[in-house]
């Protein structure tokens, strides 16, 4: 489409022209085009090969708190809009210029130094002149910012609400102090993986999983000491050894108040053993430092296997604590 072609097809009026249409004797070019430009809720502006403005809406002018569009002629987006803004449309401006190609629906934002924002959706034309030289741009925009606010909302309650989410996922199996999972999902844990080597040993094979119960020693002790706020420093010290310095920390549980629970996957019990005296070792050799103090804190562990004796995960939980019962018993800081 040449410019020729599209002015006389589009009718565009050339304003102060003064000449009549066909189809509307009474009223001129100029009265058609001051009725848009007094009128049209969208900002509609011309702008010369410098980009500065030849003639402005009364919509444009309010945007800025004025009545008269007059005033803005001969003065540029650079009076009125932060650089950012002012920049992003010299841009636009020069590249339609070069190309003669409009740009439909940008969307620019307006952040006023009050701190307000204002969203538009701008379309940007070449402006011709009647031999279809570009001699300097034209275009309207529309003020979008009640739709974008609504969109910003909504994407800011939708990642509210997804963490939440997310939150709220982590709480039910998660204990808030420790970190860890927590006793129901400690529960379900050892429940399935029970039930997954009842369905392997069904099928003649040896395949067991172990499970480690720590208590920690005279913890009550700790408490009394330091007070309840340390006593739980020292409950995230020993999740954070128990994680940190083992490989098990898909499996590790707070189970109880100073109680924690290791789950341990393709594991008989000599290697559940080891690991317990390995993880007793750690904590034994990790005091927790409380300001220039170390806090020496033990624990005491008993480990059961599922076997051909033991097929349950309550008897498992039942035989553990029993033989944590028994490293207390012997004297604590032990693996039963
Ligand atoms: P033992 O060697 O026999 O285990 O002695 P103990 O003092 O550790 O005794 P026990 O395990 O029976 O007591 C655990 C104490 O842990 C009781 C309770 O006051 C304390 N406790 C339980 N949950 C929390 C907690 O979340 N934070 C703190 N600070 N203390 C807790
Ligand atoms: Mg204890």
């Amino acid at each position: 489409m040449t410019p020729k072609s599209s002015e006389s097809e589009h009718n565009i009026p050339h304003v102060g022209h003064g000449s009549k249409h066909d189809f509307s004797p009474s009223l001129s070019d100029a009265q058609l085009i001051h009725t848009v430009m007094d009128n049209s809720q969208d900002t509609i502006y011309f702008k010369d090969n410098h980009s500065v403005f030849i003639l402005n809406s009364k919509a444009h002018a309010m945007q800025f708190g004025l009545t008269d569009p007059n005033v803005l002629i001969g003065k540029s987006d650079a009076d009125f809009y932060p650089e950012a803004f002012v920049r992003n449309a010299l841009n636009d401006e020069k590249a339609i210029m070069k190309t003669g190609v409009p740009i439909l629906g940008r969307i620019e934002k307006w952040e006023k130094e009050n701190g307000d924002v204002v969203w538009f959706s701008a379309s940007k034309y070449p402006l011709f002149d009647d031999n279809g030289a570009v001699v300097g741009t034209w275009g309207t925009s529309r003020n979008i910012s009640a739709l974008k606010n609504a969109e910003v909302e909504l994407e800011r309650v939708n990642k509210a609400l997804a963490l939440a989410n997310t939150k709220l996922k982590e709480l039910s199996v998660i204990d808030e102090l420790s970190g860890l999972y927590n006793r129901r999902n400690f529960y379900d844990t050892l429940h399935k993986t029970a039930k997954i080597y009842a369905r392997v040993r069904s099928r003649g094979l040896s395949a067991t999983f172990s499970l480690i119960l720590l208590d920690v020693d005279f913890f009550k002790k700790i408490n009394d000491a330091y007070g309840h706020l340390t006593g739980d420093s020292a409950i995230r010290h020993i999740a954070q050894l128990l994680t940190s310095r083992t490989r098990t920390s898909d499996y590790t549980f707070r189970y109880g108040g100073d109680e924690f629970a290791v789950i341990l996957p393709d594991t008989d019990l000599a290697g559940a053993k080891e690991l317990a005296e390995r993880l007793r070792v750690i904590i034994e050799k990790n005091p927790m430092h409380l300001d220039s103090e170390d806090i020496p804190i033990t624990v005491s562990l008993g480990v059961s296997s599922y076997t051909d004796q033991i097929v349950d995960a309550m008897e498992m939980v039942q035989d553990a604590d029993a033989k944590l019962y028994e490293s207390k018993n012997r004297g604590r800081n032990l693996v039963t």
